[in-house]
């Protein structure tokens, strides 16, 4: 199978373009950014921060191609969408490589953040169905009423650093199966993963229009938001961020949802298993390098559970080798830049300063062979307070920040009193006490003895309080509610023996 991208080829010095109406464009930008393999600061590429105008050209070509795409039979849409799941499928080996070096996470996580992707595609696949009606003969005698789902023309879709490839993929195959065209913004930092993506979508029969790309800032994102022929907005990303978009997507009456940060919390009772509990903590706090918004942050060990899951946790912890991500044997690749490692190593020395015990310090990490690379190790911090800038705040690094609780209710208090709400875990092998959790919590993505969070496509993912803003969740049955109008036909037909 030939290589498929041709945005590298067609562009000089690594100048990454923009994707307009079917066609590789370069931006009208005075100004671009680097982008830096996090591992070995080689130059892969330079992302442009685009214009107003080119924001505005990529909305008027979704804007052309919805009349067209919206009249193909759902049926014959979600074609394309099987042949581009086919050609992830074949290309998932390099798609995996290139998200490595321009993310940093490792070839594993890479692999298995590109499966995340090829399931979105899967279940968007099924969109004849999903985009169903529902139907009542005789609601009133001889009159019928059904609902039937529309798209509802171009929306657009903004996205963060840390899954590149998986978060435009919760998007725009829903956007696209529902029959509406989109214009994405991907991250600035990691954007070349995606561009392959176009290339394979394209491949597979998109037509021209109905998928945009413009890469930039801030400054495209306005656009987007203030141009009138965008109906609807998904943004994921920090909270401060999503809770803006969604305020001003809402002035204007457009649909929005808006995911924003985490600071998700852990509690282990001490009827829990303690070995598998602490793999699970491990797994969730350090993998990704801390950068999920899943990521465990704050361990809270009931009772008797504390010692002896705060011992194996370290031990856990301890053993993670650093490296890159496309070395064997490496369990946690860089964090995205310098500026984020610095900021992580920041709200370390702030815990210790705070009055939490510092007992592993990642701050030390170094990986000889790539002195450029941005190393944070796994860090444990012990005693921390929800007060303290590391029991409140996203850190965002691989960081866990252990403290203890006489109870389950006062670690439920203790989950409350943080203002996000993105996820929340209880070990325990006791039905009663999980049972009670999922009750209480008011965290919207809930695991029982599990420490990574993520819904299947199939499934709502979204938290709740200061994570998440808008009504309908990415994926599963939200995100065909998020891209349809849902129409109400009621209808009298006269008869001949009226
Ligand atoms: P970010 O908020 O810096 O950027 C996200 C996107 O918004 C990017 O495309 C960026 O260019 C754009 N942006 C940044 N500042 C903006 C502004 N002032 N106005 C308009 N657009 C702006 O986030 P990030 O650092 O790329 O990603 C990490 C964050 O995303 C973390 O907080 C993480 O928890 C969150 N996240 C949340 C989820 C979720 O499901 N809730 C999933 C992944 C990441």
């Amino acid at each position: 199978m030939p290589h498929v991208g041709t945005w590298r080829t067609s562009s000089a010095a690594l100048a990454i373009p923009n994707f307009i109406d079917g066609r590789w464009t370069a931006a009208s930008a005075s100004e671009s950014l680097p982008v830096l393999d996090p591992a070995t600061g080689e130059l892969l590429g330079h992302v442009p921060l685009s214009t107003h105008e080119d924001a505005a050209a990529a909305v008027q070509a979704a804007a052309r191609a919805f009349p067209g795409w919206s009249a193909i039979p759902a049926v014959e849409r979600i074609d394309v969408l099987f042949r581009f799941r086919a050609l992830l499928e074949e290309q998932a080996g390099d798609l995996a490589k290139l998200l490595t070096r321009e993310h940093g996470k490792t070839t594993a996580e890479s692999v298995g953040e590109i499966r995340r992707g090829i399931e979105s595609v899967t279940h968007a696949c099924a969109i004849p169905t999903l985009m169903m009606g529902d139907t009542l003969e005789n609601i009133a005698t001889g009159v019928d009423c059904e609902t039937v789902r529309q798209p509802l023309g171009v929306f657009a879709a903004v996205t963060p650093y840390n899954f590149p490839v998986m978060i435009p993929l919760w998007f725009w195959p829903f956007a696209v199966a529902t029959g509406n065209t989109i214009v994405l913004k991907p991250s600035e930092r990691d954007p070349l993963t995606h561009q392959r993506i176009v290339d394979l979508v394209m491949q597979a029969g998109l037509p021209p229009g109905v998928l945009n790309v413009v890469h930039g800032d801030q400054t495209v994102v306005q656009a987007l938001l203030e141009h009138p022929d965008v109906k609807g907005i998904s943004f994921v990303g920090s909270s401060a961020v999503a809770r803006a978009i969604y305020s001003a997507a809402g002035a204007v009456g457009k649909r929005v949802q808006a995911l924003g940060g985490a600071k998700n919390h852990m509690i282990v009772l001490p009827d829990a298993d303690y070995d598998a509990t602490a793999k699970a903590v491990v797994a969730s706090v350090y993998g990704a390098t801390g950068q999920r918004c899943l990521a465990g942050s704050i361990v809270v060990g009931v009772g008797d559970a504390y010692e002896p899951v705060r011992q194996r946790i370290l031990d856990g912890a301890s053993s993670l080798r650093v490296g890159y991500g496309l070395e064997e044997g490496v369990d946690m690749g860089p964090v995205i830049s310098r500026p984020h490692r610095d900021r992580v190593a920041g709200y370390i020395a702030k815990g210790a300063e705070e009055g939490a015990t510092l007992v592993l310090d990642g701050r030390r990490s170094k990986v000889p062979k790539y002195p450029a690379g941005h190393w944070i190790g796994a860090t444990v911090l012990e005693n921390v307070r929800p007060e303290m800038a590391v029991g409140r705040e996203e850190i965002f690094g691989p960081v866990a920040g252990l403290t203890r609780a006489a109870s389950l209710e006062e670690a439920i208090e203790l989950v409350h009193r943080n203002p996000y709400g993105n996820a929340v875990s209880l070990f325990t092998t006791s039905g009663a006490a999980a049972r009670e959790f999922r009750l209480r919590a008011q965290i919207s993505m809930i695991g029982v003895n599990i420490g990574v969070v993520a819904p299947m496509a199939f499934f709502p993912f979204g938290g709740s309080r200061g994570s998440f803003f808008g009504d309908l969740k990415a994926q599963g049955r939200d995100a065909i509610s998020f891209y349809t109008d849902q129409r109400v036909v009621i209808s009298r037909w006269p008869t001949s023996e009226k």
